[in-house]
């Protein structure tokens, strides 16, 4: 029974844990770690209430040191696709009418487990899985996905809120049905909380979902997996597969039923994704929603009066944190001439304290790089710039994967501000500085606007409140995430809805309404409570 129009508890940021030394809080988590990274973990796919084990074996590595086995998990092929999309169809229709307070309380329980009894559990599948530090790992595991599943509730009951007028003797309602069909969710491998939020958010919203994580994140996802259980999310609500994307891809986007693509990843990998969708769009029942948010060139852009020591850190941060691994990360700079000497030593100063090693050891600061493709990649960018005339690495350059996917944070100076590392989205410890002419001010706001096809987020620095206006304007498309001295990076669920457009995405900002609107599927009904019973106007006389 629902007779009741319910509050739901107000969301607020979960409380970011520092884990100084000396504080539990480390102890706890260290133990976590270790304890995960002694065992050997068994991991399954879960479609239905089944745990399938198809034999087939995918090794689970940490990526600073690939030589070191945490478990497998077992890979599916087109059977396993088709069981998904059967169990989720099977789950939709209890699921789609199950009363939204039951729903909603099944994902703040997950907040609930995810902020208490795995905190340490979740952030150290991460740590070990994607090779984040610890403090990396807390705001993505642990605070930024309790945000997503605590603020979603929150804004479903505003959208379900969101009713039209009624004339006298009408009554209107809209009615926000889930899709009619499945949503298929795919996810990166950089954040645990955004692929736990890819398949929670439809489903929140009454959708069922086939979720295909990245491998590489498989380790934590069963973590993820596993907490949505203990909320006690009914068999089949999402059902996690694992498969080569392809494979799941050729099922999916040819069958009848598929209603929805929640994306997180690359720019091509989605355009293509697309281009699949459209080529098939007479196959579906209904237009499927298609939400992206994938690969950013993220700037900083010094103003000459900001304070020079701001906009170090800013890069120290924005660029390196968590290897460069984040769609946000700062990857150009732009810095005026009379504050190039500042920056730079302050830059190099910082590097040079830069600890790089396993995320058990605290004081490192950088870790791996996620696998050895994308070691591959950036160390390969790295030598094309020890090739060019045009740029030179003044800090960094090494790379080194005999026992980790180690790659040194490296900073590239070009004085061709088209120059290939200004462009191309590298994802991973490298960033690139164009200097300018502190005259040039207003020309180079028109290059940061037009030198990547990207606009996902990017930060101006300066003391002049002119200057940050004239870029706020110049650079209006730029990003869909603009921050005013403050790096590009950290985007908070609540507080700064994430998402860009351009090549970034579709822009539909996760940890906002807007995002929600995207899973529903909204039915006008017009009651009439005493309809008329004669069929002429009073102008026909
Ligand atoms: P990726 O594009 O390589 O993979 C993303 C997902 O797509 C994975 O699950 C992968 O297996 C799957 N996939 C790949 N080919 C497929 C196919 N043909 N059919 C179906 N699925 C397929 O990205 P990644 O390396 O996991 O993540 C890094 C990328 O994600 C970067 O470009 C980064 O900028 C972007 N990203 C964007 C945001 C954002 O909010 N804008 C957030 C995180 C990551």
């Amino acid at each position: 029974m629902s007779n009741g129009i319910f509050n739901v508890p107000v969301a607020s940021n979960e409380p970011i844990y520092d884990y100084a030394p000396g504080t539990p809080e480390r102890e706890a988590l260290l133990a976590s770690y270790k304890e995960q990274y002694a065992a050997t973990v068994d991991v399954p796919m879960y479609i239905g209430g089944e745990e399938v084990r198809t034999g087939q074996l995918g090794k689970l590595t940490p990526p600073h040191e690939h030589g070191h086995v945490l478990g497998h998990y077992h890979i599916g092929d087109e059977s396993h696709v088709k069981a998904a999309v059967d169990s989720a169809l099977a789950a939709r229709k209890q699921w789609g009418a199950m009363p939204w307070e039951h729903r909603a309380a099944i994902f703040l329980k997950a907040a609930e487990l995810i902020s208490t009894k795995y905190r340490y559990k979740i952030n150290a599948a991460t740590m070990l899985a994607q090779g984040k530090n610890c403090f990396q790992a807390e705001i993505d595991a642990v605070c930024e996905f309790a945000d997503f599943l605590r603020f979603n509730v929150e804004y479903m009951t505003q959208i379900y809120s969101d009713q039209p007028e009624s004339a006298p003797g009408i009554w209107n309602r809209l009615e926000y049905r889930p899709l009619e069909g499945f949503v298929f969710a795919v996810t990166p491998f950089n954040f645990t909380a955004i692929a736990g939020n890819l398949p929670a958010t439809p489903a929140l919203m009454g959708n069922t979902v086939v979720w295909k994580p990245a491998d590489s994140q498989i380790f934590s996802a069963n973590v993820v997996m596993e907490i949505f259980k203990e909320a006690g999310l009914p068999d089949g609500v999402i059902n996690l597969i694992y498969v080569d994307g392809p494979v799941a891809g050729d099922y999916i986007f040819s069958h009848r039923d598929f209603a929805g693509l929640h994306f997180t990843g690359s720019t091509a990998v989605f355009q293509h994704l697309w281009k699949t969708i459209g080529t098939n769009i007479d196959k579906y029942r209904a237009y499927p929603r298609i939400v992206g948010e994938t690969g950013g060139k993220d700037f900083v852009v010094a103003h000459p009066s900001a304070p020079a020591q701001q906009v170090v850190t800013a890069l120290s941060r924005g660029a390196f944190e968590f290897q460069g691994q984040k769609c946000s990360a700062a990857s150009r700079a732009y810095i005026p001439s009379s504050m190039w000497p500042a920056v730079k030593e302050g830059l190099l100063a910082d590097l040079a304290t830069f600890k790089m090693g396993s995320p058990e050891d605290m004081g490192n600061f950088i870790n791996a790089v996620i696998d050895e493709r994308a070691f591959d990649k950036i160390a390969s960018y790295i030598d094309f710039v020890k090739e060019q005339d045009d740029a030179e690495i003044i800090a960094g350059g090494g790379y080194d994967k005999s026992v980790g996917y180690f790659v040194e944070p490296t900073v590239v100076v070009t004085s061709n501000p088209k120059f290939r590392t200004m462009v191309e989205e590298i994802f991973g410890p490298v960033l690139t500085i164009y200097v300018y002419e502190d005259a040039d001010w207003a020309a180079t706001l028109e290059l940061v606007d037009n030198t990547s096809d990207y606009a996902l987020t990017g930060a101006i620095y300066s003391a002049d409140r002119y200057a940050a206006i004239e870029a706020a304007n110049a650079l209006e498309n730029a990003a869909g995430n603009f921050y005013i001295n403050d790096k590009p990076t950290g985007a908070v669920v609540g507080q700064q809805p994430f998402g860009g457009s351009r090549g970034s995405g579709t822009n539909d900002k996760a940890g906002s309404y807007m995002n929600l609107l995207r899973w529903v599927n909204a039915r006008t009904i017009k009651e009439c409570l005493v309809p008329p019973t004669d069929y002429r106007y009073p102008f026909l006389g």
